[in-house]
């Protein structure tokens, strides 16, 4: 019989909106023919809900429309619709951005349940989410970096913060809370009222910052898929359409244009590739990441920015269409996934 391929999708992240609009792209693209579907929505404050009525409204809505997938339907109890009321087989396809979906919390409970599911496990998924931690055993392997410092709330004033910043880093800064996404509640700040300004909007989101030297660098990404031995995709680049690639430019104006592959010199996009696959292997990835680089060219060239251990997924997003660029079909792609998700499940049990 058909496999059940569960998507989870919504979540109670501030990246829910986007991932409602993924999974409506991967429910229309995903083969039919190979797949009982199964869209189980996450409400914003967590509820679990089975989607039925998702695969009609998509016949009638462009999968551009969130609403059309916003969670309703019936509400559910996690484990036991994971493990279905037959025997049939099952891989789940968390399709989940930000923190309790991309951040080893899902992954955590899908292990328990005994179920492959698709992309990073436990430690993976938590340490590509905090950029604190990515940095940390990245630096480890000795993958380049910018430069970076730490905050933790209530380990100092404001005010000492951002002196520290200016004396270690100088400005302009970048300020994230560090386990995010979807650039929110990033800023650039250029001076210290902005940057005192920049540590309270992150702290509303996280409470440890990352700070980081704003680096003046060309942004590349490449697309990791495998196990253990993961394979890379051509590069791409971005070119944001305002001051960084900042949260309209990703969803709203959608200003930014990719280019694929990036314009680089042979060596610099071989190099690139190998740093990828490295820091993929190195933070213990499986099945899918998006791994991001800055490019300073004539400076120190490759550092890495950050790891997506689940990227974002439409036709018209970077990871598919780098691996389309490199040959394999958005359907093709959401195949390889639920295979390696297999492969990696068994030899684990
Ligand atoms: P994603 O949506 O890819 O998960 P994110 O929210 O994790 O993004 P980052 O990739 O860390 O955020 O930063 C968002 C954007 O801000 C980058 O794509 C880049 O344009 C800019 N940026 C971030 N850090 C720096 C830096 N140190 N120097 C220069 N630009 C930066
Ligand atoms: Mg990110
Ligand atoms: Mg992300
Ligand atoms: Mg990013």
């Amino acid at each position: 019989g058909r496999l059940r391929l569960l998507v989870l999708f919504g979540g109670a992240s501030a990246e829910h909106d986007v991932s409602c609009v993924t999974a409506a792209h991967v429910l229309a693209a995903a083969d039919r023919t190979k797949y009982d579907l199964i869209p189980v929505g996450i409400t914003r404050d967590g509820t679990w809900i089975r989607n039925d009525k998702a695969i009609a409204a998509l016949a009638e809505a462009t999968p551009a429309l969130p609403d059309a997938l916003e969670p309703a339907g019936t509400e559910v109890e996690p484990l036991l619709e994971i493990a279905g009321t037959d025997n049939r087989p099952t891989v789940v396809l968390p399709l989940l951005h930000g923190p309790h979906g991309e951040d080893g919390t899902v992954q955590g409970m899908l292990e328990l349940a005994g179920v492959p599911y698709v992309g990073s496990g436990v430690l993976s998924s938590a340490l590509c989410m905090d950029k604190a931690m990515t940095k940390v055993v990245a630096a480890q392997a000795r993958i380049p970096q910018c430069r970076w410092i730490e905050f933790r709330a209530g380990t100092g004033e404001r005010a000492q913060l951002v002196e520290r910043t200016i004396a270690e880093l100088g400005l302009p800064v970048f300020v994230k809370p560090a386990n995010l996404g979807s650039s929110v509640g990033i800023s650039k700040a250029h001076d210290a009222a902005e940057l005192a300004e920049a540590i309270d909007l992150a702290l509303r989101y996280d409470e440890v910052l990352v700070i980081e030297e704003a680096v003046t660098a060309r942004e590349i990404e490449v697309a990791v898929l495998g196990n253990l031995t993961p394979e890379a995709s051509v590069a791409g680049e971005i070119r944001p359409g305002s001051d960084f690639y900042d949260y309209a430019d990703k969803y709203v104006n959608g200003a930014a244009a990719l280019v694929i592959p990036a314009d680089l010199p042979p060596e610099d996009s071989d190099r690139v590739r190998e740093l990828a696959a490295a820091t993929f292997s190195t933070l213990r990835c499986s099945g899918m990441a998006r791994v991001d680089f800055f490019y300073e060219e004539g400076g120190r060239g490759w550092l890495l920015n950050e790891v997506n251990t689940i990227p974002g997924f439409t036709p018209a997003s970077m990871y598919p269409k780098l691996w389309e660029a490199s040959g394999l079909s958005y359907p093709a792609l959401i195949d390889r996934l639920v295979e390696l998700a297999s492969q990696r499940h068994e030899i684990r049990s």
